[in-house]
């Protein structure tokens, strides 16, 4: 890469990090016996500030994820308008009374979790006449303060996002709990969507994503294996 007098510290590593993470997941796929190409990398671009996303937008990649809907906001419209390949994830919980700005601006939202919400969403979308794409995020540990559907109430408000609430539901999503083997969380997501036809599975990060690739993964949101580490807070 060409470094430039005006690059901030640390921005061309993103290219060089972006490389390595997308040769490990090859790696993991073909392991697997699955194409390389089925997997996309969600780069998960939060707290970095838009030059980080820049950086990695002049590298070639277009596939970002932000847990916040006011940081995106003020972060993707005017990427978006210089690149617009640029697809955006939301793969942070979303509060109903931000459902229009999440239509209005994500291309996917990854964590679709409850009836009320799912009601919000189907009516901005009427509303703006948009259809973002949408996952359920399963909260596959059973974990009180994690967001996310319980597995035992799953197969009722899929078949309802697709059915009552007419979303464009892709598949499903999950943040395994930080203590435990995410393998297993993978695999009960796995044979969830199988069992609802859903051909999207959400899963995997920094510390884990070659293991979600090997069980199927189609999306694996990376953060700091790309960008670095978070400032703290
Ligand atoms: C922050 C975040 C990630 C990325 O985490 P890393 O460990 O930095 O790769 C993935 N998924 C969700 C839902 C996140 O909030």
């Amino acid at each position: 890469m060409t470094e430039t007098a005006a690059s901030p510290p640390g921005l061309d590593d993103v290219a060089v990090r972006l490389d390595a993470v997308k040769a490990r997941i090859a790696a993991a796929a073909r392991e697997a016996g699955r194409d390389p190409a089925a997997v996309t990398l969600v780069a998960v671009s939060k707290t970095h500030p838009a030059a980080a996303v820049r950086a990695a937008l002049a590298a070639g990649h277009r596939v970002f994820g932000e847990n916040r809907v006011q940081e995106a906001e003020a972060k993707f419209p005017a990427l978006r308008d210089a690149f617009p390949g640029l697809v955006l994830h939301l793969i942070g919980p979303l509060q109903t009374n931000k459902a229009r700005d999440a239509v209005a601006l994500f291309d996917v939202i990854e964590t679709v979790d409850r009836p009320k919400l799912a009601a919000a969403l189907a009516r901005e979308m009427d509303r703006l006449g948009r259809r973002p794409d949408v996952l359920v995020q399963v909260n596959t540990g059973e974990e009180p303060q994690k967001a996310g559907v319980l597995p035992a109430d799953a197969d009722a408000f899929i078949e309802a996002c697709r059915g009552e609430y007419g979303l464009k539901l892709r598949g499903l999503m999950c943040i395994p709990p930080a203590d435990e083997e995410p393998e297993l969380h993978f695999a009960l997501l796995a044979e969830m969507a199988k069992r609802h036809g859903l051909p999207w599975l959400s899963m995997g990060m920094s510390a884990d994503f070659e293991a979600a690739v090997k069980m199927g993964a189609t999306h694996v949101r990376v953060g700091t294996a790309v960008f670095g580490h978070r400032p703290a807070g």
